[in-house]
């Protein structure tokens, strides 16, 4: 079996939330690449190609290692290399300040040996109808704190810094890489993905879709796992690299040769899924990427240890998680404000009533005085008098009683203070007809 025959796919989409794909993906048999960028208008797409340009360019080593410890050392020095060349892009280019990238990378050997370079908090599976192992760690505080015993799984769905990673390529001229050796038996899928894709599909699915779709169409099982993290929200960018490196039905032997061919072809990487969008640098040879970290040459290169925290500084990943974090301040700041006008239109309000008196009929005919609002419910009585609002002057009692006109408290009372007066001026006229 050749490189060329392994069954392979793979597909990137921007989501339903985001309005550019930062993601980038590299398929090209025995290698599988996927980067995840990070940096918004820092450039995370620039950061997720370049990376993934320079680590092709240099994980040429890896294929043609002789021996498995000799390659996962070459795979930490392509992904030193892709870092390298991040890093030296953000410094050189203030436009790309802040951008960084995750990157998970699979080289398949002979025999099925796969191996494995991460950093960052995109993942590679093995899926197989036994489900789904995950072989890479998440490099993002919920996973530290879940791995450290501070923090339950169930938790971590509504952790506040669950898109928080604390290694990614770009931010230091170092990075602490995990490049260690795997194995998939005959009938096996290497799944490496974006966190675009586990956010919204589990585990069961992942290895459900592929095993039974994969067999005779990986596109289709590919499109399948993008399809269903759309339709549940699709908040991040979503990518997915799908191989079956060693089919089910032979034990499978990758050839040296056809690996350096296929190398040859990465210096101009082509992928086999629609082109990413942005990242429109070119390949960067890793010749060009400055010089890399040296590894001792007594180096064993193990999977990191990760049961400490780096020291790098967090990065918020996923622009999803700041949407909502922004979108919670919004409506919190929305809320505030609202409450606040309905304080200060209640103050109003009630400072209005508090001052408003009006003349009034009692329902036993007699004229006093009401405070508040001339609306049933709305008013409190202030102030009585015997005068019978039937004595008044028709046009007096319209004017001061049946207006309901609004007053202060000292002309409300003056004014029924003054009812007796013209209640005289009433009668005078009338007695005067009578003499
Ligand atoms: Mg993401």
């Amino acid at each position: 079996m050749t490189p060329h025959d392994i069954p392979s796919a793979a597909r990137s989409d921007v989501g339903q939330r985001r309005d550019h794909n930062e993601d980038a993906v590299f398929v090209k048999m025995p290698l599988l690449v996927v980067a995840d960028g990070v940096g918004g208008s820092a450039k995370g797409e620039v950061a997720s190609r370049l990376a993934i340009d320079t680590f092709v360019a240099a994980a040429q080593d890896v294929l043609v290692a002789r021996s498995g410890d000799e390659a996962v050392r070459a795979m930490e020095h392509a992904v030193l290399a892709a870092n390298a060349a991040v890093h030296q892009s953000q410094l050189d280019d203030e436009s790309r300040r802040g951008m960084a990238t995750t990157i998970t990378a699979a080289v398949v050997r002979d025999g099925g040996e796969v191996v494995v370079g991460h950093v960052g908090d995109s993942r590679l599976y093995v899926l197989s109808a036994a489900g789904a192992r995950q072989l890479t760690d998440d490099h993002s505080v919920v996973a530290e704190l879940v791995r450290s015993g501070r923090l339950d799984p169930g938790d971590v769905p509504t952790h506040p810094q669950r898109n928080v990673i604390t290694r990614a390529l770009g931010p230091e001229a170092d990075v602490s890489v995990d490049a260690f050796l795997a194995h998939v038996g005959p009938g096996d899928w290497l799944l490496a993905c974006s966190d675009g894709l586990t956010e919204h599909v589990e585990e069961h699915e992942l290895a459900r879709i592929v095993v039974e779709a994969a067999p005779g169409d990986p596109d289709a099982a590919a499109a399948q796992l993008v399809d269903l993290a759309n339709e549940r929200g699709g908040t991040d960018n979503i990518t997915v690299a799908l191989a079956q490196p060693v089919p089910s039905d032979v034990s499978g032997e990758l050839h040296v040769e056809a690996l350096h061919a296929a190398a040859a072809t990465a210096a101009a990487p082509t992928t086999s899924m629609p082109a990413t969008t942005g990242g429109a640098d070119d390949p960067v040879p890793a010749e060009d990427s400055g010089p890399l970290p040296r590894v001792a040459a007594d180096g064993d290169a193990e999977p990191e240890a990760s049961d400490e925290l780096p020291a790098m500084q967090p990065i918020p990943h996923d622009e999803d998680w700041r949407d909502d974090e922004l979108d919670d301040e919004r409506d919190l700041r929305a809320w505030i404000v609202a409450l606040m006008v309905l304080i200060v239109v209640f103050a109003i309000v009630a400072l209005t009533w508090s001052r408003s008196y009006f003349l009034v009929e009692r329902g036993d005919g007699s004229v006093g005085i009401d405070r508040g609002f001339p609306v049933a419910g709305l008013s409190t009585r202030h102030a009585e008098s015997d005068v019978l609002a039937d004595d008044l002057d028709p046009a007096d009692r319209e004017r001061l009683v049946d207006s309901h006109r609004i007053l202060s408290e000292a002309d409300a009372q003056q004014v029924l203070d003054d009812l007796p007066t013209r209640l005289d001026a009433v009668d005078a006229p009338a007695a005067g007809q009578v003499a």
